[in-house]
């Protein structure tokens, strides 16, 4: 049962004992909050950090899911809409396809906050919350490189595979942009090479972020290009497709006998993931602290809810088509065996234990 504070003050029976009482949830109203899917456990953290703070922050929370289904997802919206929340927050799974919602929902009065994901072609998006994800796409072509370097140091040029994210996703093109940035000079001066040519998001998106997809490109580039020779690393946007990606190259011999593993990088810091660095396969991941992306998120809504202005720090980057829409970005940070214990234990995101 949720108290409201009218039904504390009646219980108390007095106002004195009302300053005294923290301030509990619906006071300040509800707020709809839209994630993707449950199959990715990064979303279940950032839904179970966001309802927390709002609760402490006053407001009631429906969180719904929507197994990276559109239409799912958009109905959900609407009924949030019709339910009359006070604000939205939506990591959308197509960021093109909201448009005609979130005009309702601005016709409502409805404040609209981009969660890590950008809402494209809609002028109705108030602020986005997210990291800076041309950093993300940087930092794991940088880890890329040194794995490269450490594991294949004398081996030129080495032999790379690229993968991308949904292309439905605007954060897929910073990732891209943001590793190409480092890994298009490596591949004009003849560092790297990418033996099946296949290259541009157009060519190496996964869409849905679907692993199984992940796995079967990398069967069919092992099986065409790979036949007389060895791959060194894989750009892999996200752990959900490196761990695809890790099954292939293991089917095929890679990390048994005198075949190492490629390099394969990754996003998210997933359990799943972090035992792979562990167990020497994965290489890399990024760790994205989806509590203070929660945080920051909860204070965005409570400012403008407010009447104030919230906290931002980029005014520039995130054009959705309509309009650059006010940003904050947080920073991501870059995880691999040397690391992994101090950032993500030493933080408190996960318990030794976890990673057993
Ligand atoms: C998020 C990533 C995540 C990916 C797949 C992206 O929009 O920024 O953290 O790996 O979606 O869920």
């Amino acid at each position: 049962m949720i108290l409201t504070r009218r039904g504390l003050m009646a219980l108390a029976g007095s106002t004195a004992a009302l300053s005294a009482l923290p301030v509990f949830a619906q006071d300040k109203g509800t707020i709809g909050i839209a994630m993707p899917t449950k199959s990715s456990s990064r979303w279940i953290s950032d839904g179970e950090s966001m309802v927390k703070a709002f609760q402490e922050a006053g407001y009631a929370t429906d969180l719904q899911y929507a197994e990276d289904d559109i239409p799912t997802q958009l109905n959900q919206i609407e009924n949030m809409i019709t339910s009359g929340v006070k604000a939205l927050v939506i990591a959308a799974i197509d960021g093109t396809t909201l448009s005609n919602a979130l005009e309702n929902a601005a016709a409502m009065g409805i404040k609209v906050i981009a969660y890590d994901r950008l809402i494209r072609d809609s002028a109705n998006v108030d602020y986005y919350a997210t990291f800076d994800n041309f950093k993300v796409g940087v930092q794991q072509a940088e880890s890329l490189v040194k794995g490269l370097k450490e594991r294949f140091p004398d081996v030129k040029p080495w032999n790379v595979e690229l993968f991308g994210g949904s292309p439905d996703d605007n954060n897929a093109f910073f990732f891209y942009n943001g590793a190409m940035s480092i890994l298009q000079p490596m591949i004009d001066a003849g560092d790297i090479v990418i033996p099946s040519g296949q290259m541009g998001m157009d060519v190496v998106g996964t869409l849905r972020w679907d692993g199984a997809v992940a796995q079967a490109r990398m069967d069919n580039l092992l099986t065409s290009n790979y036949g007389d020779k060895q791959l060194h690393g894989v750009l892999s946007p996200y752990d959900g497709l490196s761990i695809g990606i890790l099954s292939s190259v293991k089917g095929v011999g890679y990390g048994s006998g005198d075949l190492p593993m490629p390099i394969v990088t990754g996003q998210d810091a997933e359990i799943p993931s972090v035992k792979s660095m562990i167990a020497g396969e994965q290489y890399s991941t990024i760790f994205k602290d989806t509590r203070e992306l929660a945080k920051v998120t909860v204070k965005m809504v409570d400012a403008v809810l407010g009447g104030g202005e919230p906290e931002i720090n980029d005014t520039s980057t995130y054009d959705n088509g309509v309009k650059v829409v006010p940003s904050y970005l947080l920073e991501p940070v870059s995880v691999d065996i040397s690391n992994y214990e101090e950032v993500l234990i030493g933080s408190g995101y996960y318990t030794a234990d976890q990673l057993k």
